[in-house]
């Protein structure tokens, strides 16, 4: 769970200010309250953004109940159209976009931040192509019956995501709900809220006030409020599986339908025909090292066979140190920054922990340096154990920071076994050249996206979602956004009458 510095009293920084959108305009919170926004790779303060209370939330939801009175009668090639010109607008700001990014995450532009923007254009476009899909069929009852089913919007949809990958969650959550037909009330994370800001700001040039609402706040004030608000409709929830819980009750209490994409702690089996530096490479990639492993399905369990374990090993550790940890607006960055103090302080404790594990051995990275040009943010390097209990904490918990373990297997079953050991089940990354064992062995592994040979992110179209305590609820694809973002109503006619 994510807690930001507390804020700051009224007017008393003068760094800029970003405000949120309410009803198409851009807004302070009532009681002009603000909440700091640091870059976490110089630990400086750069922006403030309004901290939300309970009655900016209810603002916002009434303008999104209100907004969708109007916004249902909207055609699909409307909403479709409005659509793909956000899409090109986001596009045409890449870099900018990118660059606040970069800043407010301490994500490397080249690795993440530039990809992160290009990947919100393209689901959104994705989604502005979809809206005529929201269609129904006829059911045959014979010829003096017509039945037949609409799909209809929910209503007021609430989003909740975190800071990880800021503007592509927070944009996959407004592409889908929009073009669905549905309004939306989102509340970015308290630590990286700008980029999706100005996103937001974007999408206002496009769309009927209150349509998209965005919130900046903290999860316990904002966010709870969000979750409870009697006129959401439908909570759609990026985060972690503790705060997932909390959502689910408060879903519970209204039975409204509720989309969860939760924690990971996602295994990565090596085969022993895949000894080979793209396997590592790859490996590497899953790992999402380059945005310093805060990644819910960063594949930070690697399951080597022991015929190759050590060599496997020296060549992860050889390619992990040529990385370039630093300045995350540096081109030739390839790893940035820890978000916060408080991630950084957890991350370090892992490590801590691991490092007092009897036996265990920590063969890169361990505690961040105390002096230095790193030292003046929260940068975490590279960290690989060996010699790990698949039982430890590092190897159950999700440690959210470039933290992986390594841990052999001689049969197979027992690769599969421990990568199954898990409450977690969003990702797994299986690695031979044998194409029978790599299929068997992911539909076998209890994990909602099993990727073979390869360590890629999302891609739209794509069923995304966990199994297990990694959520529920599909995102990304068109079934995702039929099942997720409308409701089916049958209309059945007797034509005799
Ligand atoms: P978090 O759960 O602490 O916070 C996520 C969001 O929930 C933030 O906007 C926060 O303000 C809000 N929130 C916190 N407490 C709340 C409450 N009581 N009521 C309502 N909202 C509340 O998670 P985080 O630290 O920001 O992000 C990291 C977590 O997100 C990791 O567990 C990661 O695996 C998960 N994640 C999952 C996916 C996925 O697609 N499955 C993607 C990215 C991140």
């Amino acid at each position: 769970m994510t807690t930001a510095t507390q804020p700051t009293s009224k007017n008393s920084v003068d760094v800029s200010r970003s405000l949120m959108l309410i009803d198409g305009k851009l807004v302070e919170s009532a009681d002009r309250q603000y909440i700091d926004i640091e870059n976490p790779a110089t630990r400086t303060l750069i922006a403030q953004v309004p901290r939300a209370a309970e009655v900016d939330v209810d603002a916002a939801v009434r303008a999104a109940a209100t907004a969708f009175e109007t916004w249902k009668r909207v055609t699909p090639k409307d909403r479709g159209r409005m659509l793909l010109r956000i899409a090109d607008a986001v596009e045409a700001e890449t870099e900018p976009l990118a660059r606040t990014v970069a800043l407010e995450t301490g994500n490397a532009i080249r690795t993440q931040a530039r990809p992160e923007v290009k990947s919100a254009a393209d689901v959104i476009r994705y989604y502005g192509g979809l809206t005529g899909e929201t269609k129904g069929e006829t059911v045959p009852l014979g010829e003096h019956v017509l039945s037949y089913t609409r799909r209809e919007p929910l209503g007021v949809v609430a989003g909740i995501v975190p800071w990880n990958a800021p503007v592509i969650l927070g944009t996959l959550k407004i592409a889908m709900s929009i073009a669905a037909g549905n309004t939306l009330v989102l509340k970015a994370a308290e630590d990286a809220p700008l980029g999706l800001l100005r996103i937001a700001e974007i999408c206002n040039e496009h769309l009927p006030p209150g349509v998209l609402n965005l919130l900046t706040g903290y999860g316990e004030e904002a966010g709870a409020a969000l979750a409870r608000h009697p006129l959401v409709r439908k909570l759609s929830f990026t985060g972690s599986t503790d705060v997932g819980k909390l959502i689910m009750h408060a879903a519970a209490e209204r039975i409204v339908p509720v989309s969860l994409e939760l924690g990971g702690k996602s295994p990565a089996i090596v085969f022993p025909d895949a000894d080979e530096q793209r396997t590592v490479d790859g490996v590497i990639t899953g790992m999402r090292v380059t945005r310093q492993g805060q990644s819910c399905t960063a594949g930070s369990r690697i399951f080597l066979h022991r015929s190759i374990f050590d060599s496997f090993v020296s060549k992860l550790t050889a390619t992990l140190q040529k990385l370039k940890i630093g300045d995350p607006s540096d081109e030739a960055t390839d790893m940035g920054a820890i978000i916060n103090r408080k991630q950084f302080d957890r991350v370090c404790g892992y490590i801590t922990d691991g490092m007092q594990q009897k036996g265990a051995r920590l063969v890169l990275g361990g505690l961040p340096p105390k002096e230095g040009p790193l030292a003046k943010g929260y940068f975490v390097q590279p960290t690989v154990f060996t010699d790990v209990s698949n039982d430890w904490r590092i190897a159950r918990e999700e440690i959210f920071g470039p933290v992986m373990v390594a841990i052999p297997w001689d049969d197979e079953r027992d690769a599969i076994r421990m990568a199954n050991d898990s409450h977690y089940g969003l990702a797994a990354y299986v690695w031979t050249r044998d194409i029978t064992r790599a299929i068997t062995t992911a539909h076998a592994i209890e994990s909602g996206w099993v990727q073979i040979n390869q360590g890629l992110g999302q891609f739209p179209g794509q069923a995304y979602g966990g199994y297990k305590q990694s959520g529920m609820g599909r995102e990304y694809s068109l079934e995702g956004m039929l099942d997720s973002y409308t409701q089916r109503k049958s209309v059945t006619i007797n034509l005799q009458w």
